[in-house]
């Protein structure tokens, strides 16, 4: 952990206890690491129904276990209630990555992370979705505001968290910690997406739990 400088991070209202939304765990190595190296005291949420199949469900959160416990960071292992996150989905199947779906998405992701960081007291809550350079920020932004807006005393911590060196500490955590690398957001929807533009350059569709991070390779996904 001491091999990275980074600097001292005060979460908002100069709060020291937070509720990190992790949505897996190369996103989440870097800002784990990056708040416990400034003292922040902080507890995973991992609530991520979006992901499908299964198999792809458990290997990301296996390994964000993992890196928790060698951490010694408390895990929230919250419900896998993807039948919810289809009923919400409905009609949004076709939307682009970035669309209506996502904010969807999101919007449900972090509605019960604020619902459970107002239920245990947490005065802050963040997400390390925002890390991925495939993702919009701002949109992430916009839904973590509106779903820690719900409750008084809660604030959502956005943090840009890929500034100051933070994209390239995540990838190098990555291979570091040689951790399962996804080949795709996460519902089944994009991965039906990644496979078509595979498809369309020739290559073979995604087999799920065989692609990890290794050193010396340039990562392209996240
Ligand atoms: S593409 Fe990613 S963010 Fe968008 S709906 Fe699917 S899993 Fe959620």
């Amino acid at each position: 952990m001491n091999e990275f400088i980074r600097p001292n991070l005060t979460p908002p209202n100069g709060q020291k206890k937070v509720l990190l939304h992790s949505c897996c765990a190369p996103c989440s190595g870097e800002v784990m690491e990056a708040m416990l190296a400034s003292g922040v005291d902080y507890t995973i949420f991992f609530y991520n129904p979006n992901i499908h199949p299964l198999k792809e469900y458990l290997l990301r959160k296996d390994e964000n276990v993992r890196f928790a416990e060698k951490h010694g960071v408390p895990f929230v292992d919250a419900d896998y209630d993807k039948d919810n996150w289809f009923a919400r989905a409905k009609g949004m199947e076709w939307e682009p990555e970035r669309g209506a779906r996502c904010t969807m998405c999101f919007n449900m992701r972090f509605e019960r992370t604020a619902l459970y960081a107002h239920e245990h007291d947490f005065p802050v809550m963040t997400s390390s979705l925002g890390i991925s350079r495939w993702k919009n920020m701002a949109q992430i932004n916009d839904c973590g505001h509106r779903a820690a807006g719900r409750y008084d005393g809660l604030s959502y911590w956005d943090f840009n968290w890929r500034k100051g060196g933070g994209s390239q500490r995540m990838i190098e955590i990555s291979k570091r910690e040689e951790f399962y690398q996804q080949e795709y957001c996460g519902c089944v929807y994009s991965l039906r997406d990644t496979n078509q533009h595979r498809r369309d350059q020739g290559r073979p569709p995604v087999v799920i739990g065989t692609q990890f991070y290794r050193s010396n390779e340039d990562p392209d996904s996240t």
